[in-house]
């Protein structure tokens, strides 16, 4: 995956009718290949006048808010953060048969919200508080805790000190196709196509990280 400019679209590690029947195709299709790609397209659009930041990563561009150009500091922000917060919420998605967290990142939800399905039900309140779009997200924090947060638009918890493993974009074009105005739905669906393993590998990467 490229990670500075010029960005690519690069394609999805799954087909668009993968996560049937909870996602449809062709929201997947629509929610990558045009909704990501505007994205992708306005970010190099607009760094293609900053050569500095053509270097950055997506993860620099979002975490350093004070650093970017204050003309176009909102324009980065949103554009790359569009970038950096589909990838992830994308990179997430299997359709297989593991349903639930295990081991020591199971013990790391069940610390602060007691048990998984009390972690699924708090995590489900926020995603359906985001009031307009936005996302919810599994974070952890400095002192290494997990925590529930949302954030409007194309915010990213990155840009506070926060380090995201799970995400989930409930803006109305990632449900829309197939599941109306019903976000509920969408959440309850979303739950079985959580690729865990590699929510689990984001948390032990911020964990060596941390040492
Ligand atoms: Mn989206």
């Amino acid at each position: 995956m490229n990670d500075c400019y010029p960005f690519e679209n690069t394609p999805l590690n799954y087909s668009f009718e993968a996560m049937e029947p909870y996602i449809d195709s062709k929201t997947m299709y629509l929610h990558h290949d045009k909704h990501l790609q505007g994205y992708i397209n306005n970010l190099n659009s607009v760094l293609k006048d900053y050569p500095k930041l053509q270097n950055y990563s997506l993860h620099q561009l979002i975490s350093n808010p004070n650093m970017l150009p204050a003309k176009s500091r909102t324009k980065i922000l949103n554009y790359a953060g569009g970038v950096f917060n589909h990838r992830l919420y994308f990179d997430l998605l299997a359709n297989t048969a593991k349903q639930e967290p295990t081991g020591e990142l199971l013990t790391a939800i069940q610390n602060p919200f007691e048990s998984f399905e009390n972690f699924k039900s708090e995590f489900t309140k926020s995603a359906l508080s985001v009031f307009g779009s936005g996302y919810a997200w599994l974070v952890v924090s400095r002192d290494c805790r997990l925590n529930i947060v949302t954030t409007p638009n194309q915010n990213s918890p990155c840009s506070v000190g926060l380090y995201p493993i799970l995400t989930i974009d409930v803006w109305e074009h990632a449900y829309y196709l197939l599941n109306y105005n019903d976000r509920a739905k969408y959440i309850e669906n979303w739950f079985n196509i959580i690729n865990w393993s590699a929510v689990e590998l984001l948390y032990f990467k911020h964990k060596v990280n941390k040492r």
